[in-house]
């Protein structure tokens, strides 16, 4: 018999296999774990049935052939105000998926998975699903490694006549040749909030909602240019 392992997890994403077959990308404090659940679509209220994105689960697998196959699963937290809200839900299965883009397969780091329970668990408790797309988006950039520079102009340091250019990494200003979108003081204080505020106080930021849809076109924008997706 094959060594069980348990892990406490996301489930990030799902994709059908084969004929009968589930795999699941979670997310947990040991990096990224793709399962495959054997029979998943075929056998609904088995362990398989769990793995449904948004779900934490505690599973225990054991590896064959260089896959992680499922043994049982129980479930631990779903979030029912997100998955009961069309727009929450969205929000939520789009950061997800884009997540498990981004963590890499097994590489130990506990700091995805938290970030991304704690950012639910905000959403479920009221955060808007723009607050948590951006916060979301700005602070996992940040714990893979790939985070914007929002100190000033990433060249000199100045504050003023800013502008954005993701491929140099954040706000570049006027006078080191900035030449991207313009970014209001107004602006980069909504950025640095979105980056570093408790999401408890950032559910109380008051910043106009096109302020927060800039930020988000900002992000996307950095997103595609540091990590390609
Ligand atoms: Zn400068």
């Amino acid at each position: 018999m094959a060594e069980l392992a348990r892990d406490r997890g996301i489930v990030l994403r799902t994709q059908d296999h084969a004929e009968t077959d589930r795999i699941a990308v979670l997310l947990t404090p040991r990096g990224r774990l793709d399962l495959l659940a054997k029979g998943a679509r075929r056998l609904e209220g088995r362990s398989g049935a769990l793995l449904d994105p948004l779900h934490v689960v505690d599973v225990i697998h054991y590896r064959r052939r260089g896959l992680h196959l499922l043994k049982e699963a129980s479930l631990v937290q779903t979030f029912p105000n997100v998955r009961g809200d069309l727009e929450r839900a969205t929000a939520a299965l789009r950061a997800l998926a884009w997540a498990a883009d981004l963590v890499p397969v097994g590489a130990p780091d506990e700091r995805p998975y938290l970030l991304t329970l704690e950012c639910l668990g905000a959403l479920e408790g009221g955060l808007s699903p723009l607050l948590f797309t951006a916060a979301y988006t700005l602070r996992t950039l940040a714990v893979a490694g790939h985070g914007p520079h929002l100190a000033g102009c990433v060249r000199c340091g100045e504050a003023k006549d800013l502008t954005w250019d993701p491929e140099r990494g954040g706000f570049l200003c006027a006078r080191c040749g900035g030449s991207g979108t313009p970014v209001s003081p107004r602006l980069a204080r909504t950025l640095v909030a979105l980056a570093r505020l408790p999401l408890r106080a950032l559910a109380r930021l008051r910043a106009p909602e096109e302020d927060l849809r800039q930020a988000l076109a900002l992000l996307d924008e950095f997103r595609r240019a540091q990590v390609g997706r």
